[in-house]
Parts: structure tokens; C-alpha cells; sequence
């Protein structure tokens, strides 16, 4: 009845569809050409990668063992991504949700991940109020049921660590604020039994350091050993 008044139209086209985009225009974003690095998924440029690794992550510490992305950061990825975060389009997760499952079952190194359970990046809860949700948390639960998987929600949280000086000016504080990850103290103790394996769920990979201070977070907590990174978008600077 509802879906008769009020149709469902692709973002993109207008066409009446499913979801939020239709399948012709999910199809049609545009995908990270291959061959990637095996490590964070960039696209890997020229003839003979060194072990199929980019520049960037050779010798680099390793936090999670593999990120993966199905897009690229075209114009039109980046206003989805944008509409998903700042004009309060949440449908669009599970409209862009697919092509992330599309990939990680595509994924070689994803065997390994089959009790994993999903985990989205957190926000703080500055911008949780301001939002109203979280984005990550909104593609982790589509995933969630497109993977057939559990979604833990409150595992590691985001923090902003003001600079103690109270004399600074606001936009200073804001400035000199420190954002960090960790592990909720409930899950330190190692009492509740946790899978060994995750999948940390964002919607762009762009430097991969919010990637490495949430694994970092998951793994402080006992028994979890493997993190694999899904995202939605990896920035490609080349
Ligand atoms: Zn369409
Ligand atoms: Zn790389």
C-alpha cells in the first residue's frame, strides 16, 4: 500500500526500482580498475606491481590484514557518498550496500572470514547527535543481511580528546582535538567469548588511518586476531 502511494525511485534515474538506486545504475558507478595491491585495494598502476603490493603499504606496519572497496571516488560516487552523510539520505546504504557484498564475495582472502561478525567504524557522539546516524553503522547492517552476518555495533568507540588548556580560544580546542579509537572497557576483560574475526565496515578508504586505529582498538581486545577492512569508496590519487 505504502510502496503504491509513495514509489521508490532510483537516485540516480528517477525510474521507479527496488532500492534506492536501481540495478542498472548501481551497476554503472564506477568500479576500481584492476590489478589493486593486496593489501589496501588501490588500484596498483604500471607494469610488474613489486608482490602485488602498492608503494604506499611497502614496509608499512600492517594493523589489518586486507582493506577492500568496490568504487572509486568519481564525482558521481563521491555525491552518493555525500548525500549518504550530509543530506540526510540514510536509504542509500542498503541501496549501496550490494556492490560492498558484491566484492567482498569476490574476495580471495574473505575465505578465511567466514564466522566473521561485522563492525562499523563508530563516530562520536558529537556528531551522532548532530547526524542522527551513523553511516557506517547503516551500510555494516545492510551487509549484515546481505552477508547473512552479525553486527556489533558497540565494540570500539570514537573519542575527541579536548586539549586541557581551557584558555584556548573554541576554534583552537577544535583544532588541537585528538581523535581516537578504543576498545569499550566491558569487552577488556576477556569474560564474553568474541570471534577471532571482523570485518570493519566505512564508507571511504582514503589514507587508511582511520582503518589502522580501529584495528588496532579490536585487536587490544582478547581473542580478536583478524580485522579485514570493507569499505565503500577507496580514494585513488592517481
Ligand atoms: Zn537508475
Ligand atoms: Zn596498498
Amino acid at each position: 500500500m505504502l510502496r503504491w502511494l509513495f514509489p521508490i525511485t532510483c537516485e540516480l534515474c528517477g525510474e521507479e526500482a527496488e532500492r534506492s538506486l536501481c540495478p542498472d545504475c548501481l551497476a554503472s558507478l564506477q568500479r576500481i580498475p584492476r590489478p589493486i595491491c593486496l593489501y589496501c585495494g588501490s588500484p596498483v598502476y604500471g607494469t610488474a606491481p613489486q608482490a602485488d603490493c602498492c608503494p604506499a603499504c611497502q614496509g608499512q606496519p600492517r594493523p589489518f590484514d586486507f582493506a577492500r572497496a568496490p568504487l572509486q571516488n568519481s564525482e558521481q560516487n563521491m555525491e552518493l557518498i555525500y548525500r549518504l552523510k550530509y543530506r540526510h539520505a540514510p536509504y542509500l546504504a542498503a541501496a549501496l550496500a550490494p556492490a560492498m557484498a558484491e566484492t567482498w564475495e569476490q574476495t580471495a582472502e574473505a575465505k578465511d572470514f567466514s564466522e566473521a561478525v561485522i563492525v562499523p567504524v563508530p563516530i562520536t557522539p558529537e556528531r551522532q547527535v548532530k547526524r542522527g546516524y551513523n553511516q557506517a553503522a547503516l551500510l555494516a547492517r545492510a551487509l549484515g543481511k546481505l552477508l547473512r552476518r552479525r553486527v556489533m555495533n558497540a565494540l570500539i568507540r570514537h573519542t575527541t580528546a579536548q586539549d586541557s588548556q581551557t584558555r584556548l580560544t573554541a576554534a583552537r580546542r577544535r583544532k588541537n582535538a585528538t581523535q581516537s579509537f578504543s576498545a569499550l572497557p566491558a569487552f577488556l576483560s576477556g569474560r564474553r567469548k568474541l570471534p577471532s574475526h571482523i570485518i570493519l565496515v566505512d564508507d571511504v578508504f582514503t589514507t587508511g588511518s582511520t582503518a589502522r586505529a580501529c584495528s588496532k582498538a579490536l585487536k587490544s581486545i582478547p581473542g580478536i586476531e583478524h580485522v579485514a577492512v570493507l569499505t565503500l569508496v577507496h580514494v585513488c590519487n592517481d
